[in-house]
């Protein structure tokens, strides 16, 4: 198996990513409700399964970013998703977003290449019967001017993996997310961003990869999914898909 891509680490990878959440803003309205959102990246079969399961439990649903090129094939991640997998998620009530067609780094891609990738990511959900997917997340979380600027004519939210909880002036067209990684002992990090929406109204949106006992890098294990899924519940904040959110952030400004 070849080793995971990583995106630009560089001084200069790091300097474009400040540079970026400048570019293209759709600055978020004012947030009045503790907000929680779950996303998968990717997906892997463990977390359409797993993860899925673990939310619908409690009569949630969380975001799955689709790559459709992917399906078959197997990565670090472990075995990935399948039309299958996407069609029964999308039935049982979860949002399906778009993540290209083939997980490519859209800092360092032509706008051409990303607005194919875009176009046949849509084409193969909209043939499972997913026409609304809009929302987005950028593959490495990485980005470059002209690709936020494609991409923002073209969801109503954008996606990164810069941590934080998203607020009044937040850019939807770069979101900030929170990523849910290894075992239980990491409980105490998803805690502190509880801790900061209790103090503060805003929106909390978590991201994972694979969700298995034998989680990547990249990934959790299903009592750390479940541990952080109580904890939400618990603490009596609204949990739905990002488009769901993002909706009802909009409609309450409306009002
Ligand atoms: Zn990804």
């Amino acid at each position: 198996m070849n080793a995971p891509y990583l995106p630009d680490l560089s001084l200069k990878g790091k300097i474009r990513r400040r540079l970026t959440r400048l570019a293209s803003r759709k600055l978020l309205p004012t947030i009045d409700q503790k907000y929680i959102s779950f996303s998968f990246d990717d997906f892997p079969k463990s977390s359409a399964i797993a993860g899925a399961q673990s939310l619908e439990d409690k009569g949630l649903h969380g975001t799955f970013y689709a790559c459709t090129g992917q399906f078959g094939q197997s990565n670090h991640f472990g075995e990935l998703c399948s039309s299958d997998d996407i069609e029964r998620l999308f039935a049982a009530g979860h949002e399906i977003g778009c993540h290209t067609q083939n997980h490519i780094d859209c800092a360092v891609s032509p706008p051409a290449v990303v607005q194919m990738e875009i176009q046949r990511n849509r084409a193969v959900l909209s043939a499972l019967g997913i026409s609304n997917a809009d929302t987005f997340a950028f593959p490495y979380g990485d980005v470059s001017f002209t690709s936020k600027k494609a991409l923002a004519d073209k969801f109503a939210t954008l996606r990164g993996v810069q941590p934080g909880i998203n607020r009044k002036g937040s850019d939807a067209n770069q979101l900030l997310a929170v990523p849910i990684e290894g075992d239980i002992d990491n409980l105490q990090y998803i805690k502190n961003f509880f801790e900061q929406l209790d103090a503060k109204n805003g929106w909390l949106i978590f991201y994972s990869h694979d969700v298995r006992a034998k989680f990547s890098r990249w990934g959790c294990s299903p009592a750390l999914l479940r541990a952080v899924i109580n904890e939400a519940i618990a603490r009596n904040y609204i949990i739905a898909p990002v488009t769901s959110i993002y909706s009802q952030i909009q409609e309450r400004q409306i009002k």
